[in-house]
């Protein structure tokens, strides 16, 4: 094993002998029959981003992990700016100059940004003279950073980008030169993503070593200079990132050929199906989430409706779907198949959805999507269990919802597949496949679909994308709804940007670019003429509060 851990922070550079930042060799880890990490090496230079890439269960947090002393490697060795560490818990990894921001942040919740960020440094937390020091010292580095949070902030009180950033100061604080980042992007939007890699970018520039864990090829493609892909458990490749392409990464990734963009032929739409005519809706909070929402689905069609999340799209789905939040206020007129449907009537639920042929995969599958502490086979059929070929008369056929399920796991490559197994020990990404082949075998007129890839692998993105435009050539209609912009544009045959509870317009796909979708999805309807004034993209709208819809007696 490596010998005594190496009590200094960090050392002096010097540039053509610069010793790697890291050097792992010959790391493995087992947990119980699962061979998490395997032999794994890894060499990242000193002053670069350098990307891990993998699907869900690779083996990336683990290897990380093992770095920040989380966990103890059956085998291998760490060797810091050279020299061989031991790092048998976090304190030792702070002491050779490393810092982790983890997917799940361990602030505490209650404690103000300073105290979080001192709690646990050196001199103690609660010191006055110690805190006045502490407050300087973080107002340096947020400056120095462009990491702005306001010292005195209870972190309850911060959005999770800025909850993020107080991690990371939390790192500078303790002098970490390298800093490791653990999916960081999955909790942000794309303009707090945006902001985090600025700051990386900075980061980079004074000297520091950054390591990037991430499923998501664009972010690799974007800001790292190397890349080291894992599979199952295995270091399978390294890349400089400027000579690889994101197919090469993919294809690294899941061991086979993947289709980055769908493959699909030009639509050819048929009757509406969908008719949405100035749809509104004051939510509990008298938060008017919809503002007049006008829209067509024809048969054979996918709309895709963009937006940065929180300018009405979850309500739009929620409503379409048969469960607005308990206490809305709804007025409009909703067609399917040329036949008004009952907005806020006894036959507004979610049943009655789906029983006139609306399928619906809810953006939140944990809590709308799945019951958790069901099996597999249940929450295949959850929803149309009372569909006559799962029913024995009055009873439920338990034999033929079982053999439903059994084929479902199987076309789906649903992992493991086991149909005993209880929601909630499947990975997000089964979750998914699970909703999705439930909503998708039923062979839906209306598909509304919420967010159908997050979470997922690449592997599986390509399937559950594939099934999505297999339902529209059958001649059924999608609705869309993704915070993805690479989603939205390889799949919809028209794409509907919305903002502010209002559609700020439609586009076609290939008569549109990121660009002109962004300023949309900011609000922005013409380009103004004055381009640096323009509002920042992905900001949600201020909350307007409103007691009554039009016409209604106040
Ligand atoms: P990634 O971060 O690439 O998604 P992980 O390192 O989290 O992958 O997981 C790799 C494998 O190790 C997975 O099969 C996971 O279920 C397993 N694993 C991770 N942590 C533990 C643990 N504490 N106990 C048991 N198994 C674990
Ligand atoms: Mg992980």
């Amino acid at each position: 094993m490596a010998p005594a851990p190496d009590q200094s922070p960090s050392q002096g550079q010097s540039v053509n002998s610069a010793p790697a930042a890291i050097e792992l060799r010959g790391i493995s880890k087992a947990f119980g029959p699962v061979q998490a990490n395997r032999d794994i090496s890894l060499t990242v230079a000193k002053g670069t981003i350098h990307g891990i890439i993998g699907e869900n269960g690779a083996g990336k947090s683990t290897l990380m992990s093992i770095l920040y002393g989380f966990y103890k490697p059956d085998s291998g060795e760490i060797l810091i700016n050279g020299r061989p560490v031991s790092i048998p818990d976090s304190q030792a990894a702070i002491r050779a100059g490393i810092g982790m921001v983890f997917q799940h942040f361990k602030l505490v919740q209650n404690f103000t940004v300073l105290e979080n960020v001192i709690l646990g440094a050196e001199d103690g937390p609660l010191l006055r003279p110690s805190l006045r020091r502490a407050r300087g010292e973080l107002q340096r580095l947020a400056k120095e950073y462009e990491l702005n949070v306001d010292p005195d902030e209870v972190i309850e009180e911060l959005s999770v980008g800025h909850q993020q950033r107080v991690e990371i100061l939390k790192a500078l604080y303790r002098q970490a030169d390298i800093l490791i980042l653990d999916e960081p992007t999955g909790v942000l939007t794309p303009a707090e993503a945006d902001h985090l890699f600025r700051i990386l970018r900075g980061l980079k520039e004074q000297g520091k070593t950054i390591v990037l864990i991430t499923h998501k090829l664009r972010e690799i493609m974007e800001i790292t200079d190397n890349v080291s892909v894992m599979r199952r458990g295995e270091m399978v490749a390294h890349f400089r990132t400027r000579e690889t392409s994101p197919a090469e990464l993919a294809e690294a990734m899941v061991g086979r050929k993947v289709l980055l963009r769908v493959e699909k032929s030009p639509a050819t739409p048929g009757a509406p199906v969908l008719e949405v005519r100035n749809l509104r809706l004051i939510d509990n909070d008298k938060v008017e989430r919809l503002r007049g929402i006008d829209l067509n689905i024809r048969a054979g069609e996918i709309l895709g409706v963009a937006g940065v999340s929180g300018n009405g799209q979850t309500q739009l789905l929620e409503l379409l779907g048969g469960y607005p939040e308990p206490g809305s206020k709804v007025s409009g007129e909703v067609l399917v198949n040329g036949q008004s449907l009952d907005l806020t009537g006894a036959r507004s639920d979610a049943g009655t959805r789906r029983k006139r042929g609306i399928g619906h995969v809810p953006e939140d599958r944990q809590v709308e999507g799945l019951i958790m502490d069901f099996t597999a086979w249940e929450n295949c059929v959850f929803g149309y269990q009372d569909a006559p070929e799962f029913s024995n008369g009055p009873m439920q056929d338990r034999v033929a919802i079982r053999a439903d399920a059994a084929g479902k796991i199987e076309r789906f490559d649903i992992r493991p597949p086991n149909p005993e197994l209880a929601a909630r020990n499947f990975s997000g990404g089964n979750q998914q496949k699970i909703v999705v082949a439930r909503e998708i075998e039923r062979n839906p007129d209306l598909l509304l679909i919420g967010q159908p890839t997050r979470g997922v692998d690449i592997g599986a993105i390509e399937f559950i994308h594939k099934r999505i435009v297999a339902l529209r050539d059958a001649g059924k209609a999608v609705l869309l709804v993704s915070v993805e912009l690479d989603e939205i544009m390889s799949l919809s045959d028209r794409i509907a940007v919305m903002f502010d509870g209002r559609i700020m317009g439609e586009r076609l796909p290939a008569e549109t670019t990121a660009q002109e979708l962004g300023l949309l999805m900011a609000g922005v309807a013409e380009p103004p003429a004055d381009a640096d004034n323009l509002p920042e993209a992905g900001i949600p709208p201020a909350q307007k509060h409103v007691e009554n819809l039009p016409g209604e007696p106040a």
